[in-house]
């Protein structure tokens, strides 16, 4: 690929595509507005590639087509087949792949600087493009090894539990900063040796960054995996002289980034211990509890039926179990028929409830739960105190009081909703054995206002509905 300057029309058609891919943000910010904000963002991505396409003779026609083949059929077959349930760990696994297109670029490029137009005379890389590609590999390096642990331990192939080495910090701390010394060390000397350590150290930091998080911290490392694959776009658009990759990479990057924060914000995690890796690692490994033996109640669907057709206010709190069961469908027409009655239907959603950001709010705009039912936790908390009833379905660890007693607790620290001030709690799970993500027992199974409803939670609402229709 001859490097030339990028003419101006296809530096304002880059710019066209920037502003449609910031709107497409601003989109997707909202249940409402997230169709046109997709849709801002297919435009937008459409016109960078027609773009790149005819300003750079990349490859022949036919070589890209059948690129595009392979890449879109793989991509439309994993995308048609995964079940919804499967979605946070096929998020993981498309991560990695662009951390690896950012150490392949960068690589090419290395191997090839002529191609790139980065190049002297001489055969010798531009100083500024080595800082570059040595920066754009790393990233990349960082994003592909730990989208990879991210995605085994999301996959329940790998133990979600943390894994912690001895004198981590320090280990991480050391190898960052060789990555870094060897990047600047790059720019004197283009040895191979020199970017084939940067390689292999960053593969290992992303894997010493990423195994030492485990249980309900889950959530804040799959948005920061999102992050870093953007700036690893972005390393790959400097390599590259492209403009839109830059603007594309950066939007990924910060967007990424914020909503990192805001989760960490919602976990009560304190930001910068996550981006330096184990910052769950004071938690207690998790799982394996002893349970106790502790008198709980357990109610049917036609005493659910009754008592929440004679409420005045029901909030429901969904999880993960919700989406297991693709119980949404059935749930809002239990909120249909039961604000037919008079009743008030509220959804209450957790920052982390289900497997990935937004998993709630996409199952419940799915089956049409108007949106103005849907509240955030901090937003409808101080309600449950005038609810008659919390109807939580298939969530857990969410409601999980242990968060804010249990200092050896794994949720320690998260905020949770306080379904404890509701008059009357169901608890729709599939066994008393199960237990949330954090593998932890809850409290609210064993309140005297609790009665669990043990059943699969679609077949369970599916009853309730047939008992409400009465
Ligand atoms: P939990 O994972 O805590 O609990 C799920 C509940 O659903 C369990 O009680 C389980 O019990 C029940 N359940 C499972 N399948 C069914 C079914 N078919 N029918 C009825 N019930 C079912 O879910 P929450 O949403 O409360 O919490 C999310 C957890 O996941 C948090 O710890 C969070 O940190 C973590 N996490 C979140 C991510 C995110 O981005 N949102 C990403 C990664 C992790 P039983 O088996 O007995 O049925």
């Amino acid at each position: 690929m001859e490097h030339v300057a990028t003419p101006s029309w296809a530096m304002f058609a880059y710019l066209i595509s920037g502003v449609l891919f910031i709107l497409a943000l601003r989109g997707l910010s909202s249940p409402a507005t997230s169709r046109t904000g997709n849709r801002f963002g297919m435009i937008g991505m459409t016109i960078a590639v027609v773009t790149t396409l005819v300003t750079h003779q990349i490859a022949s026609l036919p070589e890209i087509v059948g690129a595009l083949a392979i890449g879109g059929g793989i991509g439309w077959v994993t995308a048609r087949k995964i079940a919804m349930t499967d979605m946070p760990q096929l998020v993981a696994a498309f991560h990695s792949l662009v951390g690896l297109a950012a150490v392949l670029v960068g690589w090419a490029a290395y191997l090839n600087p002529e191609a790139f137009g980065i190049a002297g005379p001489d055969g010798v890389i531009e100083a500024q493009s080595r800082v570059e590609m040595g920066l754009g590999i790393a990233i990349g390096a960082i994003t592909f090894s730990g989208s990879v642990i991210a995605f085994l331990k999301l996959a329940g192939k790998m133990s979600g539990a943390p894994i912690m080495l001895p004198g981590r910090h320090v280990l991480n701390l050391g190898t960052i900063i060789a990555i870094l010394g060897l990047v600047g060390y790059f720019t004197q000397d283009q040895a191979l040796w020199v970017i084939a350590t940067v390689t292999a150290l960053s593969f290992i930091i992303g894997f010493l960054l990423i195994i030492p998080i485990g249980g309900a911290d889950m959530p804040v490392v799959v948005s920061m995996l999102n992050s870093y694959s953007g700036w690893a776009a972005a390393a790959m658009g400097f390599t590259l002289h492209n403009t839109a990759m830059i603007i594309t990479g950066a939007l990924v990057g910060s967007s990424g980034a914020i909503l990192s924060y805001i989760m960490c914000k919602a976990m009560n995690r304190g930001f910068l211990s996550v981006i330096a890796g184990g910052f769950g690692a004071e938690a207690s490994a998790g799982g394996g509890e002893a349970r106790e033996q502790r008198p709980w109640k357990r109610g049917s669907a036609e005493d659910a039926a009754y008592m929440l057709g004679e409420a005045e206010k029901v909030i429901i709190i969904p999880g993960y179990g919700m989406a297991v069961s693709q119980a949404q469908h059935a749930l809002r027409e239990m909120g249909d028929l039961l604000k037919a009655k008079g009743v008030e239907v509220k959804y209450a959603i957790h920052p982390v409830a289900g497997r990935m950001p937004g998993h709630m709010n996409v199952l419940l705009a799915e089956a049409q739960v108007p949106y103005d039912e849907v509240f955030e936790l901090e937003d409808i908390n101080s309600e449950f105190a005038t609810a008659d009833v919390a109807f939580i379905i298939g969530a857990n660890d969410v409601v999980n009081p242990a968060a804010k007693t249990d200092k050896s607790s794994p949720i320690y620290g998260m905020p949770v909703f306080d379904v404890d001030k509701a008059k009357q709690v169901f608890f729709i799970k599939r066994s008393m054995g199960g237990v949330g993500y954090a593998g932890v027992d809850n409290d609210v199974f064993y309140m005297d206002q609790t009665l669990m409803l043990l059943a699969d939670a679609k077949k369970m609402v599916e009853d309730i509905n047939k008992g409400l229709a009465h």
